[in-house]
């Protein structure tokens, strides 16, 4: 039996049961599809102590991490959003060219260049090497590095310690929620603010986004959870902010519990009993969460075979560690989709983990002109129905599948 990732309680409560998953960001090649692919459990347990949300951990961090495809840079609606986030953040602290800002997680620089273009200093850390690595030739001095006390102690030393320590979809991939947490304690100065998004699990449940869930998200956060983790490292949640992205996430705002300059926000408070009445403090809560997850997958293939009786061709759109997570655990393979498209080179040519389903350059829609496009990052789905507006030209629709399977004309 596994033990809750921060309090170390037997984790005895299953939230929900996703079968078998090979890891959502390892697209195979051409010479790959045809050898043995590992899978693991895609299990989704509940810590009946501290209500933390988490997978099991199968598979050492550094398998995960060391070559990540996914670059931050690659959706204009991400880059805004960061943009914005840059220009709030520097005014509200008044950040300037004596102050230092660090982003955990800081992948291919996106974020950072939005501070080092006002001349703020910064440092990212970054432990994929690929995605460090591009931030670097843009310009983004970043530590290649899985972020945590030690390298905390190490960037202090070197007189680094942060006005803004930022993260963004970092928290839940951190194997050691502990050390990060604790890490983020040494690095800030006395009176810094850290500030952190994550995708919000009430949201989650409320809206059946079982898809977010994969083996490279080790956790998932209400705001009740996340301020208890942090009020163990020493850390006070001040102010909280519900913002759009992923599919509806948190942006908290942390500091020093000896910092009281900084009183609690009344959005703090809201949003503490809003989870309170939504049950989230409530273990009932959480087993009620899979039955909602068996229909949606009922739903979708029902639609897919559906389409398929009717001689219509699928294609999908996106290649995001969601869509993996969907279509294994649907069992959707080319039987119903014929192949999927994304933006990102670093994928044509490869194919989706376990189910085998060829990537291609955005162009093979218009070539092939399938009758519906399934759109796998249904977060982004506005700005991609935008996009992709082309394809209503010779009929063809948009099918989203989250949180219920509705088709767009
Ligand atoms: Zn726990």
């Amino acid at each position: 039996m596994a033990n809750c990732l921060f309090c170390a309680e037997p984790l005895r409560r299953t939230v929900v049961d996703l079968g078998m998953s090979p890891l959502c960001e390892s697209f195979l090649t051409v010479d790959q599809i045809n050898h043995m692919e590992p899978f693991y459990p895609l299990h989704v347990w509940v810590c009946e102590r501290c209500f933390l949300v988490q997978v099991e951990e199968y598979v050492r961090p550094e398998g995960i991490f060391t070559e990540y495809a996914y670059f931050s840079s690659y959706s204009d609606s991400w880059l805004a959003h960061m943009r914005d986030y840059a220009h709030m953040i520097s005014a509200r602290l008044s950040l300037r060219e004596n102050s230092k800002v660090v982003e955990l997680g800081s992948n291919d620089g996106y974020l950072l260049q939005y501070f080092a273009a006002k001349g703020i200093p910064v440092l990212g850390v970054e432990p994929a090497r690929n995605v460090a690595q591009a931030a670097i030739a843009r310009g983004v001095p970043t530590v290649t590095k899985l972020f945590g006390r030690q390298i905390a102690r190490e960037l202090v030393a070197e007189g680094d310690q942060a006005d803004l320590v930022c993260g963004a979809n970092v928290l839940a991939q951190v194997p050691d929620v502990n050390d990060f947490v604790g890490g983020i304690k040494l690095l800030l100065k006395p009176g810094g603010v850290v500030t952190i998004e994550f995708p919000h699990l009430m949201r989650l449940m409320a809206e059946n986004q079982f898809d977010t869930i994969y083996h490279e998200h080790f956790s998932y956060f209400s705001f009740l959870t996340a301020e208890r983790i942090f009020a163990a490292h020493g850390i006070t949640l001040f102010d909280v902010e519900e913002i759009t992205t992923h599919g509806g996430s948190l942006r908290i705002y942390g500091r020093h519990i000896e910092d009281t300059s900084k009183p609690a926000s009344e959005r703090a408070t809201k949003l503490r009993a809003r989870e309170q009445s939504a049950g989230l403090d409530r273990i009932e809560t959480y087993a009620a969460f899979a039955e909602q997850v068996h229909e949606t997958k009922r739903r979708l293939l029902d639609f897919l075979i559906g389409a398929k009786r009717r001689q219509k061709r699928i294609a999908g759109y996106g290649a995001p560690g969601k869509g993996n997570t969907l279509l294994n655990y649907c069992g959707i393979r080319t039987d119903f989709l014929d192949y999927t498209v994304d933006r990102n080179p670093y994928k044509h040519g490869r194919f989706l983990p376990g189910t085998h389903i060829p990537i291609h350059p955005p162009e093979r829609l218009s070539e092939t002109r399938p009758d519906y496009v399934l759109i796998l990052p249904w977060n982004l789905k506005d700005e991609i129905m935008e996009q992709l507006a082309y394809i209503r030209g010779w009929g063809g629709q948009f099918v989203v599948p989250i949180p219920d399977v509705k088709v767009y004309p």
